[in-house]
Parts: C-alpha cells; sequence; structure tokens
C-alpha cells in the first residue's frame, strides 16, 4: 500500500522521474557529440546545440511519422496558466511546491481590461493534462467521438531542488512525447492494448529492452471511485498485459501501488548495465475528468458509465452525459531523458537515421580543384540544395515541408589525412567519406563504414541497391571500405537511413 510518507506531489505526478539516472557518463559523451551545455543562468534546462536538436527532433519526428496510426492528433497549448486552473486540476493544492509561478501585469498594479486582481498569478505548466482538459471541454462530445487523443511536445517545468540538476536527467525543464486519451469506460481495453502494442513497437525499434510491464492497483484505503469501478479497469488493464505476455513479455502486478486516481502501467527498462529505468507510463484517472466536469453524451447513461451495453430500447432512447475516462500516456517519457538512455545504450554509434554525425567529408589535401568537388559532393550527399533553388523568373523557391537535409560535415584543412581520419574516428561518424585528386577525374568518394551499429544492412544495401560486386566488397572482419561512384554514395545513405538499424 501507498506509505505516509510518499510526498502527496507524487499523486498529482504520473510520469514522475522517481527512478535512479542511467550511468553518469551520457554527459561526457554529450559533450564529446556536441549534443547539449547547461548554464548557470538556468539551472536545470538543458541547451540543445545543432546536433542535439537534430536528434532531439528526429526522435519527436519518428513519433509524429507514428501518430496517425495510433489515432492520436497532435495539438498545441500554453505554457502559463493562472491559478485558478490550477486550483481547478488540483496542483495548486499538492503540487505547489514543484511549479514555478509567473506574474501577470495585474499582480503589479497595472490593471488591464477585466483581468485584474489576484488571479494574475500563474503557474509554468508541470504536465500538460489541465490543457488537454480544456481541449476537451470546448466542444459538445458524443459518445461516437470517443475515444479523443491528443498529443502534445510541450516543453514543461518543474522546480526541482538545484542540488540534484545534471546533465539531462535531472531537469527543471523537459519534454514529453505526451499523450491523452478521452475515452468511454468500456474501450478502455482497447485503448491499453494498442498503446501497449505502440511501446513494444517503439522499444524494438531502438532495440531498447528487455523491459518489464508493472500493474499498480487500487490503494487501499484513499481512492476515489467506487471498487466495481477499479475492479472493472484493472480486470481490462490484465487482459491487455495478458496480450503481451502472449508476445513474450512479463509482467507483475504491485497490489494497492496505484495513485488514489486510478491503476497505472509502468515500463521498466534494463539497461546494458542490468540498471532499471523506469521510462513509459500508462495512467488510468478517473479524477481528473470529474474535476473539469467533463461530460460527453451517450444512450442508455447508467450502462454507459459501467462500460456495458444494452438492447433495451426505451433505455437506448434516452441519452445523458457520462464522465470519460483519461488515459494519460508517454511512449518514450521525457525526450530528454530517453536521449541520455540512448547516447548510452549506443555508446555514441548512432544508427545513421539518428546520427547527427552521419558522415564526414575528408579531402587528401587542400588543392581547390578538390576542395570544390568535396563540397560539392558533400551538397550531394545531404540531400541538400546549396542556394535556394531558382524559378525561370529568378524567384526562391521553397523545399519541400518535412524535409530534412543530412547533417554532412567537411575537412577541407592542409592538415595530414591521417590526423583528419584519426579525428573523425574519434568523434565516431557514421561514415568517413575521402576524395583526393584521382575521384574529381572519376567522380568517386571513397568510403569507409566508421560507427554504424548494424554492419549488415549496410552490406545488403550496397549489394542489392547500389549492386556493387562480392570483389568490390572486403573480406569478412575487414574494414568496410570501397571506392563508389559520386551518386552511389548518395543513393547509398539515402537508404541507410530508412532503416533504424
Ligand atoms: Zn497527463
Amino acid at each position: 500500500t501507498r506509505s505516509k510518507s510518499q510526498p502527496p506531489s507524487a499523486n498529482l505526478n504520473p510520469t514522475a522521474s522517481t527512478l535512479p539516472n542511467p550511468p553518469a557518463d551520457h554527459r561526457e559523451l554529450g559533450i564529446a557529440q556536441q549534443l547539449f551545455t547547461t548554464s548557470p543562468y538556468s539551472p536545470g534546462s538543458p541547451l540543445f546545440q545543432p546536433n542535439g536538436a537534430y536528434v532531439f527532433n528526429k526522435l519527436a519526428s519518428f513519433l509524429r511519422a507514428q501518430y496517425p496510426t495510433y489515432g492520436f492528433r497532435e495539438v498545441i497549448t500554453p505554457n502559463i496558466y493562472k491559478k485558478s486552473l490550477w486550483e481547478t486540476s488540483g496542483h495548486w493544492e499538492n503540487y505547489a511546491d514543484d511549479m514555478f509561478s509567473v506574474t501577470g501585469r495585474g499582480a503589479s498594479g497595472q490593471k488591464e481590461g477585466a483581468e485584474i486582481g489576484e488571479d494574475e498569478e500563474f503557474g509554468l505548466k508541470p504536465m500538460n493534462c489541465p490543457g488537454h482538459c480544456l481541449l476537451f471541454a470546448s466542444e459538445k462530445r458524443s459518445y461516437r467521438d470517443l475515444p479523443i487523443r491528443f498529443a502534445d511536445f510541450s516543453a514543461l517545468h518543474r522546480n526541482e531542488v538545484s542540488g540534484s540538476l545534471s546533465g539531462l536527467t535531472r531537469v527543471r525543464r523537459f519534454h514529453q512525447d505526451d499523450g491523452h486519451i478521452f475515452c468511454r469506460p468500456s474501450q478502455i481495453l482497447q485503448e491499453i492494448s494498442s498503446t501497449l502494442q505502440f511501446v513494444g513497437m517503439v522499444y524494438d525499434t531502438f532495440s531498447l529492452g528487455p523491459y518489464k510491464l508493472v500493474l499498480s492497483t487500487r490503494p487501499k484505503d484513499h481512492y476515489i471511485g467506487t471498487p466495481e469501478e477499479w475492479d472493472r479497469a484493472e480486470g481490462q488493464l490484465k487482459q491487455a498485459l495478458e496480450e503481451q505476455a502472449l508476445a513474450g513479455r512479463q509482467w507483475s502486478i504491485n497490489e494497492g501501488d496505484g495513485a488514489f486516481y486510478g491503476p497505472k502501467i509502468d515500463i521498466i527498462l534494463k539497461d546494458s548495465d542490468g540498471k532499471e529505468h523506469q521510462t513509459a507510463t500508462i495512467q488510468l484517472d478517473f479524477q481528473l475528468p470529474q474535476r473539469f466536469n467533463l461530460e460527453y453524451q451517450a444512450p442508455a447513461p447508467e450502462y454507459e458509465r459501467r462500460g456495458e451495453i444494452t438492447t433495451d430500447k426505451a433505455l437506448l432512447d434516452t441519452s445523458g452525459p457520462v464522465t470519460p475516462v483519461i488515459v494519460h500516456r508517454a511512449i518514450l517519457g521525457s525526450l530528454e531523458r530517453f536521449m541520455a538512455l540512448l547516447v548510452e545504450h549506443y555508446a555514441g554509434r548512432w544508427p545513421c537515421w539518428l546520427s547527427p554525425r552521419p558522415a564526414i567529408i575528408l579531402t587528401v589535401n587542400d588543392d581547390p580543384a578538390v576542395t570544390a568537388y568535396a563540397e560539392a559532393v558533400r551538397t550531394e550527399l545531404s540531400g541538400r540544395a546549396q542556394t535556394p533553388q531558382l524559378s525561370r523568373r529568378n524567384k526562391a523557391l521553397p523545399q519541400q515541408p518535412g524535409f530534412t537535409e543530412l547533417p554532412v560535415d567537411i575537412d577541407t584543412s592542409a592538415r595530414s589525412l591521417g590526423r583528419k581520419v584519426r579525428e573523425a574516428k574519434e568523434k565516431r561518424y557514421n561514415h568517413i567519406v575521402v576524395v583526393g585528386a584521382k575521384d574529381v577525374e572519376a567522380d568517386t568518394v571513397q568510403v569507409e563504414l566508421q560507427a554504424q551499429p548494424d554492419r549488415e544492412v549496410a552490406l545488403s544495401i550496397l549489394k542489392q541497391v547500389i549492386g556493387v560486386t562480392k570483389d568490390q566488397l572486403p573480406t569478412e572482419g575487414k574494414p568496410l571500405k570501397l571506392e563508389l561512384k559520386r551518386t552511389q554514395a548518395s543513393q547509398y545513405l539515402q537508404e541507410l537511413i530508412k532503416n533504424f538499424a
């Protein structure tokens, strides 16, 4: 059962990060790979450098690409809300110590319109749920509209004590791949089941795992709703977990460890050192929808509330309001924290699709013909137009949205090739591409596969897509080094980033 010593804030913190940090050197690798930095001007709020922002955005766009399949639609919500909203949600009462407050104009005596008085006190959001409740309540909802699934990548702030701040894991500002599902009581099973599949697919993609699923059930004495409501919900969660067991995933029960407002499922990931990290959470919530007076119209509301169906015509003829259930869910959890885990997991050897350093082009010397050719190779490999494309009437044309260039680097300095190669290896570029005078002539590049985690994928693309023959390839165990036509190299990279390995 829930211990009395647990801070009340934990009750309102469905995705609390209470587990230990990943091994400390995500910070060292983060610096080596120029992912992020921190500043005493904003303790606990990482500043992402271009490389870190690239990985961060890749993670977000990866999830965005999955959202349509799982029925999520992205929303954009405010960072600050008035105190009165936090009173409605219960945060002001239970979570205020962990929130940053923000003062509006009225409180300093400058009155503006009707927004005056003590309600000029704002709180910086520690979570997205209240905003999503406002969105749900902004329209009249019918049972036919449910489930409604909102996703949100907003920045969140939690006023953690400064002593504990570090790297990407102990932060005051972070982003979740947050989502809220508003559903009918009868839809819990389907939603949990689909969320668990989503989780499985994502963790398999990053080759993370194995992970454990832990169900926390009704606390002994302090909870809202009826025992029957809890039993029905927990029954659906167990059924969804049983399906996962069929797929070979372990699950267990933490009896009585649920929050007072609903049962939850935690995803506990074991890292390569055997350490456990809580990442994803799926939390049911019977309370928040009540606090916000959320409702939808349904026939036979008495049955609807219990998640049951009736065929009684007279009952079906009467519609009435029913309170939806909210499912809070995050797949990666905190993007910052997940990035730290990945840095550890890949030890700086990112798969090409996610890598902030997929390739670097090194020139054999700084001869102008060679450096000019190297620049052209970079443009081609990055998939980018170096200057804006122009229309026939000399107007700049836009790129397609969704286009991201591959961040291919270049080193045209006069330093020795040996030194340049050594440095590139230290920086863990996936590929080192060398060009010299002979390549300028033959329109070729010398590609060496470096830090790509899965050599087999690279090999099969070279053979099947590029048509590289056996005798062009080095024998097994040797470094994968080969001469490619410039266009082949570009084709190879574009194919490789379609793979997650
Ligand atoms: Zn939430």
